[in-house]
């Protein structure tokens, strides 16, 4: 059986990857979304198991003790972590993984698999990263000018990525994605 494809979607708090994957995961077959855990606080409209697994901190860190993570970070004074049972489970059938993960997630799984696709999904630019953010209102004044600040530190990663794709428009972006999916798929073939 050949293996899945794992691709890893970054970018800064705001540029929409959110609303970019819920597209990309009603309307693209065959890719699978990784939901993560997290000790975050749940946002009004999110929910357990489809969102996030939302857990405590000291789960988180029975979790981690055990070894249930493929990676972790500490994202704007939250914990955050990808199960690893799920992702080798789908990867080993041959089925494609998206994970929704920041940078330094990122750089963990760079360490642990090769042939891992990494996409960055970028904001026309600050103003309208700011915009976004305060337009989606989900975020405490002190989130989100700790969301802010982050922003350029994660943009600086972008050239390690394979892709950089610009969210100007969300159509056009899921587009682009699917694009990038595709051509790995067909490379993968050769
Ligand atoms: P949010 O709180 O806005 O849902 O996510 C905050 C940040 O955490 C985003 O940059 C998101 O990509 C990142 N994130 C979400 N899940 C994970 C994960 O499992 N691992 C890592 N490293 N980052 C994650």
């Amino acid at each position: 059986m050949v293996r899945g494809i794992l691709f890893v979607l970054s970018g800064p708090s705001g540029v929409g990857k959110g609303t970019i994957l819920d597209r990309l995961m009603n309307d693209f077959n065959g890719i699978k979304y990784s939901i993560s855990v997290t000790t975050r606080k749940p946002r009004k409209d999110e929910k357990d198991g489809i969102d996030y697994f939302f857990v405590s901190t000291e789960k988180f860190q029975e979790m981690k003790r055990e070894d249930l993570f493929l990676e972790t970070a500490c994202v704007h004074g939250n914990y955050y972590g990808t199960p690893q049972k799920y992702v080798e489970h789908c990867l080993s059938k041959g089925e494609d993984v998206i994970l929704e993960i920041d940078i330094q997630g990122a750089r963990q799984i760079k360490n642990k698999f090769k042939d891992t696709v990494y996409i960055f999904l970028l904001p026309p630019n600050n103003k309208e990263l700011k915009n976004r953010l305060k337009k989606r209102n989900s975020e405490t004044l002190e989130s989100l000018k700790k969301r802010l600040k982050n922003a350029d530190q994660e943009i600086s990663e972008v050239n390690n990525y394979d892709y950089s794709i610009v969210n100007d428009q969300i159509e056009k972006t899921v587009q682009e994605i699917k694009k990038v999916i595709k051509k790995e798929r067909s490379l993968r073939k050769e």
